[in-house]
């Protein structure tokens, strides 16, 4: 068995998304003994429908592939200023906060866990200020990692509907709000709230490296790849399971999925001998 692995280690999101100070990085280092230890070759650094393909596999005698990709690709606001320099996308900006420099203040689009995540990022990386900004009147991210970036000090706005991004800051309009708290339309003048930098983090999708280049896999319109009840794609032999299969959730969720689909991959593997 071969994990093909984009990056540098093996993890996902647990080594390249949660920050170490939730989840110590040493505890990935023991699984990957352990899988090393069971007869699992690992081969990093390889992009799977830009290096290889996975008819490729086919061609080499694996007999079942599993896709695990996740959602790597950050959703964009679609306004004005995304490509400027003191703009970042949280997800990229968590995977290696070294890399950036981020000022004393921040501003954070968004109010889920990943944003939450990005916050507590910030500050341990020299940031003195972190507002976070959320359109509606709710945050969708948990109550308990809400209360950690508080004590951490981020501030919260809501009802704050971003218009665009500025060198100095993100510009906002107030959100007008239904009975529900969802913001219906934007009024007012717009406000410029200074910051060195402008995180978004509202979301992520998949990556289509692997649909554009995989013979007979089909994906849902927002990407999600289609997958049966034994996690088995539209393509025989291929299976899928995880964030790629039902957008971003949780890993328990991604290894219920990888539990089911081993299991059908057996199945397959013993029907098709
Ligand atoms: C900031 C953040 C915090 C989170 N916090 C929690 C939490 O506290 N608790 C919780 O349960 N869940 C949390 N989650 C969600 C959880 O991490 C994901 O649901 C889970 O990791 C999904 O697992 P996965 O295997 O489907 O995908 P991923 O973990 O995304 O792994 C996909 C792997 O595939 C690799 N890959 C992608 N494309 C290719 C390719 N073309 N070729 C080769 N390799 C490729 C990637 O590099 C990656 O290693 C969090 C997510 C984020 C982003």
């Amino acid at each position: 068995m071969t994990i093909f692995e984009e990056k540098d280690k093996i993890g996902g999101m647990l080594q390249y998304g949660i920050p170490d100070f939730r989840l110590p990085k040493t505890i990935l280092d023991r699984y990957k003994a352990r899988l090393l230890e069971l007869g699992v070759k690992i081969r990093p650094h390889v992009v799977m429908g830009g290096d290889l393909m996975i008819d490729q596999l086919f061609r080499d005698g694996y007999r079942a592939v599993f896709i695990g990709t996740g959602v790597w690709r950050p959703s964009t606001l679609g306004i004005q200023g995304e490509t400027l320099p003191n703009v970042h996308f949280g997800i990229s900006y968590l995977a290696r906060p070294v890399s950036y420099t981020i000022g004393q203040t921040v501003a954070v689009i968004g109010m889920g866990n990943v944003a939450m995540d990005v916050a507590r990022t910030a500050f341990r990386h020299g940031a003195q200020r972190v507002m976070l900004f959320q359109r509606g009147s709710k945050s969708p991210a948990s109550d308990h990692e809400m209360e950690y970036a508080r004590l951490d000090g981020a501030e919260f706005f809501f009802g704050k509907s971003i218009q665009r991004i500025t060198p100095k800051g993100p510009v906002f309009k107030a959100s007008v709000l239904n009975e529900n708290g969802r913001p219906v339309s934007v009024a007012g003048e717009d406000e410029l709230v200074p910051a060195d930098t402008t995180i978004i983090a509202i979301n992520q999708g998949p990556k289509d490296k692997l649909v554009n280049t995989t013979h007979g896999l089909q994906a849902s319109e927002r990407g999600l790849l289609i997958v049966d009840e034994n996690n088995m794609t539209t393509r025989a032999g291929v299976f899928a399971g995880g964030d790629v299969v039902h957008g971003s959730l949780t890993v328990v969720h991604a290894v219920e999925n990888a539990k089911n689909a081993a299991r059908a991959m057996m199945r397959y593997m013993e029907e098709n001998e």
